[in-house]
């Protein structure tokens, strides 16, 4: 005898399942960008029905986005692709994604050491090259040498600029480091009255031989503000002098700002330590390293930072 139970049971079931189906392919075909999808790849009903799990796929990954639920792949979109009359879903990194990517390879491009974070955002193009044309036009020759050195075995020479507080000197090599990073190139740029102190706290700690390791070796360094604050003896020569040597040595591209002229830096600067010993030989040699290095350039203009 037939069981009427498991066969009402069976009916049931198939007419769930039915009824799933019917909401299910009803979601998918009501969705714009499936629509739109199909409108321009002039596909029909019946083409998307037998794509049905795949449409599906797209509409449930794309609905879980935009609600912020987490998907199996965070940060990727999906994308409807045509493939014969099959429909394939892929996974593209969203823009949002890229973005961040970029923003977290251009901090590794770009190291600051105490300096606002804002100078991430330096850019030539923004800059107002009203009487700074001549370091500007330097900045440009400097980064396409840059570009270049890999494949020539011209030494870029790297800028020093002085001039009066404000006129733009730290922003001006933010801005090249910045676009230099847009070319995969690496630079360190420094506050160096400030990595003078952190580098006096650090002797106890034995730490100061690494950090001079990495100052040295860097592809492009930048010491902001040198001249800013008295040196003694052991940061002059044993710091300072340690890592223009090897950078001369080894031509690797150096910049600066100062608001000293390079003839100031070496005879009222780099001549006296703190303790107001004077050594004109040992300054001597240091500036032949910086002229080995960098150009001078005189900026001049207004002072930025408090506008008359
Ligand atoms: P300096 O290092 O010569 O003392 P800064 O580079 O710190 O001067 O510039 C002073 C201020 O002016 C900063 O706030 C900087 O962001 C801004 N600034 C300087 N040059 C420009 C420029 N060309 N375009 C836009 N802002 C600038
Ligand atoms: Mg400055």
């Amino acid at each position: 005898m037939k069981n009427v139970g498991a066969d009402l049971t069976k009916q049931i079931k198939n007419h769930n399942l039915k009824e799933k189906y019917r909401l299910l392919a009803q979601k998918v075909l009501n969705d714009k960008d499936v629509l739109k999808f199909l409108k321009e790849n002039s596909l029909t009903k019946v083409d998307a029905i037998a794509n049905l799990s795949k449409l599906y796929e797209f509409v449930d990954k794309k609905q879980k986005m935009e609600c912020g639920k987490e998907t199996f792949a965070p940060g990727y979109a999906p994308h409807l692709l045509l493939s014969g009359r099959r429909v394939e879903v892929i996974y593209e990194p969203t823009q949002k994604l890229v973005k961040w990517q970029l923003k977290m390879k251009h901090s590794r491009l770009v190291d600051l050491i105490q300096l606002p974070k804002q100078l991430r955002n330096a850019s030539i193009q923004d800059y107002d090259v009203k009487g700074r044309e001549g370091p500007l036009r330097a900045a440009l020759t400097f980064i396409d040498e840059c570009r270049n050195y890999t494949t020539t075995s011209q030494f870029p020479k790297g800028l020093y600029l002085c001039g009066s507080l404000g006129v733009g000197k730290t922003y001006l090599l933010a801005a090249i480091a910045n676009h230099l990073a847009e070319h995969d190139i690496q630079s360190l740029l420094i506050h160096f009255p400030s990595f003078c102190t952190k580098m006096m706290g650090a002797i106890n700690e034995n730490r100061t031989t690494q950090e001079i390791e990495k100052v040295k070796k860097v592809p492009i360094l930048m010491l902001d503000d040198i001249g800013a604050t008295r040196l003694n003896a052991w940061l002059r020569d044993s710091v300072l002098g340690v890592i223009l040597e090897y950078r001369m040595q080894n031509e690797l591209p150096t910049l600066f700002s100062s608001n000293y002229s390079m003839k100031d830096l070496q005879e009222q600067y780099l001549t006296f330590d703190n303790k107001g010993s004077s050594e004109p030989l040992k300054a001597m040699r240091l500036m032949e390293r910086i002229k080995f290095l960098a150009i001078e350039y005189k900026m001049e203009g207004p002072n930025r930072r408090n506008p008359s």
